[in-house]
Formats: structure tokens, sequence, C-alpha cells
């Protein structure tokens, strides 16, 4: 369903917690169609912490903006009747929906309660460092405010493996919770490895090796996905989640939904991560962010002429796992810390036309690099270049694509076109000084002049009798090459 497709993740970390996202959305639904967008991806609609929750610290998944809890009916983004205002502004003109979905934990927990952990080192979730003991923690979920409507379930201790609060001791710490097939497993390969087992995260950790969290998990993706009518989802931290229920909830909602409905993972890692053992256990069935391309293009935005530009796909998703890349240049998490991801602005053009303009990969475009990002660290989007890319891949980015990444700054490739796009494009890059890359066009375009349709380059280029050309490029920039006709 994703042939061709563009992604738009519609929000930023830094949006104002004004309740108006979802207005927003429903106002730019139009906009988003005539620049080719065709799906969006939203904030998790569910109810968070506080209404100034991103939706990463859910609290009720069945409430969207409905409820009076945790002081607000609404969510960050707008109340569930905006919610459904907003999709289905974008089910009208036939643009897909995807929801973020967060299942690995819950916060703003309603009760205290008293169970039995054992502490473990951050560094080695594996290595237990105390004796089992008793804490009092916020591990009960009654939702009083939505008083049972749409499922009775109830959050407690024995549905948790672990949490990171002691109301007796509010010291910083991971307990994992003792109990009936619960505790600390040296032999759990079904989460990432990193301090030995990253199941858990953040908040409290859900297990889920107790039946009654899969059954109601299972029952509120059928819930969420027949209320709001969204095409597919986004599954947050699938590294912290055992991969056989990865597997599990995805052969739930595919068996329900159809073969087709679309799921994409975020497994967030840095380099030499194999994705084959994760891939293998859920039958390549999950689509993942490219991490690998977009900490490349971290890197080279940050070092610039060091980074050798030939190897920039090296060892990526879309590389790898074409069918399964969702490629992107920044995300809402990519500017959060000190030893940040961003992608720096220098290089958002390069790394847009390396997403945008390729035969691989379903391309998704941040808020953020689009509109702008508030907050501590404000940035102006780059509406202008990235709509510019937008209209070259509608228009020209089709059919063959004969790669030159034979050098360690200047870079590039063309697209041959199609039927109904016979002229292609081409595309040269530079993280360095300015030079020009050699291309084969063809001999039938002997003669014919072609332009740089971002203007940077001001000349027409001749094709050479031999069906060649050198097409230039600036300092640090990227070019696109047209047929004049
Ligand atoms: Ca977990």
């Amino acid at each position: 369903m994703h042939i061709n497709g563009i992604m738009f993740q519609y929000f930023e970390w830094f949006l104002q917690d004004d309740g108006s996202l979802w207005k927003k959305l429903k106002d730019d639904a139009q906009h988003l169609k005539e620049i080719g967008v065709t799906s969006v991806w939203l904030p998790p609609p569910t109810k968070g912490t506080g209404s100034n929750d991103v939706g990463y610290g859910a609290y009720d998944l069945y409430d969207l903006g409905e409820f009076d809890q945790k002081g607000t009916v609404r969510t960050k983004y707008g109340t569930k009747q905006e919610l459904h205002e907003a999709i289905d502004a974008l089910h009208e003109i036939g643009i897909a929906v995807y929801a973020d979905v967060v299942i690995n934990h819950k916060g703003g927990g309603d009760e205290l309660q008293t169970f039995t952990v054992v502490e473990v080192n951050p560094d080695d979730r594996n290595e237990i460092i105390s004796e089992p003991f008793e804490i009092e923690s916020y591990t009960s979920f009654t939702f009083p405010g939505r008083d049972n409507k749409y499922s009775d379930f109830k959050w407690s201790w024995e549905h948790f493996s672990a949490t990171d609060y002691n109301h007796r001791d509010p010291k910083d710490a991971i307990y994992v919770i003792e109990g009936e097939n619960k505790g600390v497993d040296p032999e759990d390969r079904s989460v990432g490895q990193q301090f030995g087992n990253f199941d858990f995260l953040l908040y409290n950790d859900i297990d889920f090796k107790h039946p009654d969290v899969r059954e109601e998990l299972k029952r509120w993706i059928s819930w969420f996905i027949k209320e709001t009518g969204i095409d597919g989802f986004r599954l947050d931290a699938i590294k912290h989640i055992s991969d056989w229920f990865i597997k599990e909830f995805i052969e739930h909602v595919r068996g329900e939904f159809g073969d087709q409905y679309y799921i994409v993972g975020e497994y967030s890692y840095y380099d030499d991560m194999d994705m084959d053992p994760f891939l293998q256990n859920v039958e390549h069935r999950i689509d993942l962010f490219d991490v690998a391309l977009h900490y490349h293009f971290r890197i080279c935005s940050l070092d610039g002429p060091g980074y050798d530009m030939s190897t920039i796909f090296d060892d990526t998703i879309v590389a790898k796992y074409p069918q399964l890349a969702v490629t992107y240049v920044n995300n809402h998490d990519s500017h959060l810390h000190d030893d940040d991801l961003y992608v720096l602005d220098w290089f958002k053009p390069l790394a847009y036309a390396l997403i945008l303009l390729r035969k691989d990969g379903y391309p998704c475009i941040f808020f953020g690099d689009y509109y702008g990002i508030e907050g501590p660290d404000a940035r102006e989007g780059q509406q202008w270049i990235i709509d510019q890319l937008l209209d070259i891949r509608r228009d020209f980015a089709y059919g063959d694509q004969e790669d030159y990444f034979d050098h360690e700054s200047i870079v590039g490739w063309i697209r041959r076109g199609d039927e109904n796009n016979p002229d292609g494009c081409v595309v040269v890059m530079s993280n360095d000084e300015a030079g020009e890359k050699r291309i084969f066009v063809g001999t039938d375009y002997a003669g014919s002049a072609w332009y740089d349709k971002l203007g940077h380059i001001e000349d027409d280029i001749i094709v050479e009798e031999d069906g060649h050309a050198n097409f230039p490029v600036n300092e640090g920039s990227v070019s696109v090459y047209l047929k004049r006709v």
C-alpha cells in the first residue's frame, strides 16, 4: 500500500500544550495532499500522565481525550472529537492515518501497591544487587475517570515486570518485580541485550508473560483500530518488548484487519546492530525505521568533509531490507538531549534528497524539519526545499536507478524515468568542496540541456555526444538536474 508513498510525522516534541494539533492537522489536510503526502503518523492519541505529556507516558489507552483523567479531558493534542475530525478529514482525501501505539510501559498509576522486588544493576540488569524486599509504587491503574467504559481491566503490580519508583525511598533505581513467572531471567533473548537485558525502559514495564496482559492488549488494539479507523500504527519502543509478543500482536491485528494492515516499529540502535535475529523472530512482518541511515546522516552532518559519502547506505535497513525500510532524517527524539542525534540544518537538503529521490524506502518527513521546532533549541523549518524535492519526486523520480557512490565527498545517481515520466532526473551532492560528477545520461540525450531545479547551479548542462555530462554541485550542497523541455 505504500508504493511510492510518503509518510509525514505530524508532531515534534516541543509543541505547545494547547490541545490544538488535531485542529491544525484537519486544516492542513488539503495542503498535505497537494505536496504528495500519502500517510500521516500521529503522536500517541492516548491519555498520558498529564495534558503536557507528548504521549509516551501512556496512562490510559482507552482515553483518547474523552475522560477527565490526569487533570485533563483533552490530550496534549486535543479532544477525542477533534481527533476523529482530523482522521476523517485525512480519509476524505485519501490520506492514510497511522497512530503511535505505546504498549511497553504505563505511567501515572492511580494508587500505591506493596509488592516484592529485587534491585538490579542499571548497567547489567541481570545482576541482582539486593535481597528481595518490599517497595510501594504506583502500579494500580483503576482509571476512575473512565468508570469501566470500553474495558473494566484494572492494571496491578502482577501485570508489570519492573519499575523505577519506590515511594519509601525515592532514589534512582531499577526494581525487577518478583512473583510467579516473574523475576530476573538471564536467558531472555527476546528483548534488546544492551545492559544485559533492555526490557525495562521507564515507568512501569508491562509484563507480556502474563496471559491477562496479552489478552487485554489485543482486545485494546482491536477496539482502538475500530474506534479510530486508523490504517496502521507505529509500535513504540520495540527493542524493549519481547519479540514473541510482537509477533503475536501482529498476527492478531492482521488476522482481524487483513494481511496488508500497516505496522512499523521503532527499534532504536546506533551502529553495528544486526537486525536479522529480530526480523526472523517476527517473520519479517514489520517495517522498521531506518535508524542506521538516520545515524549516518547525523554523523555526516557533524563531520562534514570528514565523512565518506560513498558509505552512507552501508549496513542500513534500506540497503539490507528495502521492502521494510521507513527512511527518515529526523524525528521527535532527535533533538532532546545534549548528545542528541539531530541531523544538522545544512545537511537536511542532502538527506531529504537521499530519502525522497531514490527508488527504495518509504520516506517519512518530520514535522520539525518541515515546519520548524519550538522549545529551548528552536529551529526554522525547511519547507521550501522539501516542497521542491517532493515536486521532483512526484514528476521525475521514477524508473531504474544508477548509482555513482564512487567518491568520498561527491556522489550522485540518475533515475531513468518510466513510460509516463520518461526523462527522469540526475542528483549530485557534496559534503565537501564544490565539484562535479560525470554521469551517463544516454546517447539519445546527446545535445539536450539540463538545469538545476533547486537553482544552485545557474548554467545549463549540455549532454555530450557519447551521452555523458559533467554535473556540477556547490560546496556542501545538492543539485537536481531535469531536462529542459
Ligand atoms: Ca519492556
